[in-house]
């Protein structure tokens, strides 16, 4: 089931929340919520209110017409892909997939899945895929302005 819905595990085999005071349901991706003894042997009444809260939280998603996404998430310069998928092996939450295309398959990512941690952008051989709001000339400007005097 982790491995399913790429969740994680503590220490002992037992799911983790996101947080455990901030968000006691959640896990760290989203629309995914825990209760019961999957998350640690617990006595009934507190499963039954963390029933309740996990139930909440999906009532909450659910009533919503739409999601909206973070402005910081991936995109791929499709030319530049070589459909390596060493950016899928590294998304911790199944955001890229492959895709056929009329030039072969390239990456694409779920901008609702992505994150925006940037760990695809690591590994990607040729920088087709980047993180809309902190490209390379970005990052750089932002590191020029920082630090005048060493220009
Ligand atoms: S930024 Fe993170 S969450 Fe988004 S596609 Fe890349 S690895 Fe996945
Ligand atoms: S790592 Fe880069 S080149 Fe490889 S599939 Fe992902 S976007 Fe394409």
């Amino acid at each position: 089931m982790a491995r399913l819905f790429k969740v994680a595990l503590n220490t002992d085999g037992f799911f983790q929340e996101a947080h455990v005071k901030l968000r006691p349901v959640d896990f760290g991706a989203d629309g995914i919520f825990l209760c019961g003894l999957a998350h640690y042997p617990k006595h009934i009444t507190e499963t039954i209110s963390q029933a309740y809260g996990a139930a909440g939280r999906t009532v909450n998603l659910l009533s919503r017409n739409s999601v909206t996404a973070s402005g910081a998430v991936c995109d791929v310069t499709r030319s530049n892909c070589v459909a390596c998928a060493a950016c899928i092996t590294a998304c911790n939450y199944g955001a890229i997939e492959l895709v056929d295309t009329p030039f072969g398959k390239e990456a694409t990512v779920n901008p609702a899945l992505c994150k925006g941690d940037g760990l695809c952008n690591t590994k990607c051989p040729t920088g087709a895929i980047y993180l809309k709001h902190y490209t390379n000339e970005e990052i750089w400007s932002q590191i020029d302005a920082a630090t005048p005097e060493l220009d």
